[in-house]
């Protein structure tokens, strides 16, 4: 089965996706660890991408097709869950020819429904636990950068939830309740 998490930032996608990877073996493509990823590997890209992300804006359609369409000529035995990808409407299109081209199909596109004084709450306490564990916060996650976050989500990403609505693979989940609840909805839609 493959799938996408489809939800603004702090909606949890990164959290139940490691759930699924664990409980389901798909394998995870997390854009936005692929991009950090590439942002200290010290390459040239790494650093065009490092400060764009810290800006909280989104970094060219052109890469991050690049990196998934890399990972998906790999395949995946109990398949793929897209986690932060598409976040456009040309990189849904991408994903859609990119899967055909590789003899593979989308399945079910679970979106996560989560209001934003949620989100800004979640995003803010992740940065405190990191600082709070001895450790440092994601550059992104500060109220400036969130700011951009959430309008570039609603300007470009949340049409996509009509897309895949219109295409019939679209599944709305309840991301508020506990991590196991939440897990709980996702299982049966999955199992549907
Ligand atoms: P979150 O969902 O918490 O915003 P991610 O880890 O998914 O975090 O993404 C962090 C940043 O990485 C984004 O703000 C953006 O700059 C970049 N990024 C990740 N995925 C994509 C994508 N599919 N298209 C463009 N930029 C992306």
């Amino acid at each position: 089965m493959n799938i996408i998490l489809l939800g603004p930032p702090g909606a949890g996608k990164g959290t139940q996706a490691a759930r699924l990877v664990e409980e389901r073996n798909m394998v995870q493509l997390s854009t936005g660890d692929m991009l950090r990823a590439a942002r200290t590997s010290g390459t040239e890209m790494g650093q065009r991408v490092a400060e764009v992300m810290d800006r909280g804006e989104l970094v060219t359609d052109e890469i991050v097709i690049g990196l998934i369409r890399e990972k998906l000529e790999e395949g995946s035995e109990g398949g793929f869950i897209f986690d932060g990808f598409p976040r456009t409407l040309a990189q849904a299109d991408a994903l859609g020819d990119l899967l055909k081209e590789t003899g593979q199909k989308l399945d079910v596109v679970i979106e996560m429904r989560v209001n934003d004084d949620v989100l800004v709450e979640r995003i803010v306490g992740r940065a405190r636990d990191a600082v709070a564990a001895g450790g440092t916060a994601r550059a992104d996650d500060n109220e400036e950068s969130l700011k951009i976050r959430l309008m570039e989500y609603y300007k470009k990403t949340s049409p996509l939830i009509g897309y895949y609505h219109a295409k019939g693979n679209l599944r709305p989940v309840n991301g508020l309740g506990e991590i196991d609840e939440v897990a709980a909805e996702i299982g049966v839609v999955l199992d549907a």
